[in-house]
């Protein structure tokens, strides 16, 4: 099955769909990358905070896939703040992955009590230029985060991922990261599993379309234009998360979806986290 592409702000295309690596022990990352990459996804989202790039590294290593048939994003940490820095960081996590570049950089929180997300973001720029980050982008950044770096930097993020599912439909920053061609990757788009999938609409929907309701979900995603990276530890999960390009759900079905928006979130507040 081929995966569809989204055509970022840099004209380069990222795989809609890829494996998220968050909260996989670092022990095990290897192992349960290299089960995605026999499934077919070609697109990894890891980051510094999780503790498993070298794993990751460690399977792209031992796949034999061409490295530019794979999409590798990485993020900085929390505590990687500041130009210098973050280029630093960059460096290092191309150590762990035991490649010579990343097809995406992205500032994982704003921190904006801090207030160094612009500093940062023009290290995110020097380490564009250099060729080791090919695409750089932003993660949980609210309209206001992503307003000063449009007035006071001269790049916009490829992309800004965002806490995403039907619980938090996030109409807002759609709607301006539309308006500013900036894509929208949306983490934990299952909502982690929490409950959300028990919801009777998507398991009346799962009935309906002979799929699960995380299939369901991911295909909602897709056909709203977002880049999601579910993860799992199952192997019969990630194959499961990746057989959702051979149906269609109908416009009254996804805005059926968009109804259980309750503003709950999983994760942390963006303005206040890190
Ligand atoms: P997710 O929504 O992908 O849910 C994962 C959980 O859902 C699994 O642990 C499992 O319990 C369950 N699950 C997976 N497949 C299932 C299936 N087919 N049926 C039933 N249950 C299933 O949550 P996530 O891991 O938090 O998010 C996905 C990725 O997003 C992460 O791995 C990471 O790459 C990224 N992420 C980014 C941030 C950020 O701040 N940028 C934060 C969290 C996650």
């Amino acid at each position: 099955m081929a995966v569809p592409t989204i055509k970022l702000n840099d004209g380069r295309e990222i795989p809609q769909l890829g494996f998220g690596v968050f909260q996989i022990e670092p022990g095990h990352t290897a192992e349960k990358v290299q089960a995605a990459l026999d499934v077919g996804y070609r697109h990894i989202d890891t980051a510094q905070m999780y503790g498993n790039e070298e794993g990751v590294g460690k399977a792209i290593a031992g796949s034999g896939i061409p490295r530019d048939e794979l999409w590798i994003t990485t993020k900085l940490d929390n505590d990687g703040h500041g130009r210098d820095r973050a280029v630093q960081r960059l460096d290092e996590s191309l150590d762990r992955l035991g490649l010579d570049h990343v097809d995406l950089y992205l500032i994982h929180w704003p921190r904006p009590h801090d207030d160094r997300y612009v500093e940062t973001w023009q290290g995110f720029e020097d380490a564009r230029e250099s060729g080791r980050a090919r695409s750089i982008g932003v993660s949980n950044f609210q309209i206001p985060h992503l307003e000063r770096l449009a007035q006071e930097t001269s790049t916009r993020p490829a992309v800004n991922q965002i806490e995403f599912h039907p619980h938090l439909v996030q109409r807002e920053l759609r709607e301006y990261h539309k308006d500013h061609d900036i894509a929208t990757e949306a983490w934990s788009p299952i909502g982690q599993g929490k409950g959300l999938l028990d919801a009777p609409v998507l398991t009346e929907l799962a009935d309906k379309y002979g799929r699960s309701a995380a299939q369901v979900v991911l295909r909602w995603h897709i056909q709203l234009g977002n880049v999601v990276f579910p993860k799992s530890n199952n192997p019969d999960r990630i194959r499961e998360n990746f057989e959702i390009f051979d149906f269609s759900l109908s416009e009254d079905d996804i805005g059926a979806i968009e109804k259980l928006h309750t503003g709950r979130r999983v994760g942390p507040d963006p303005d206040t986290f890190g």
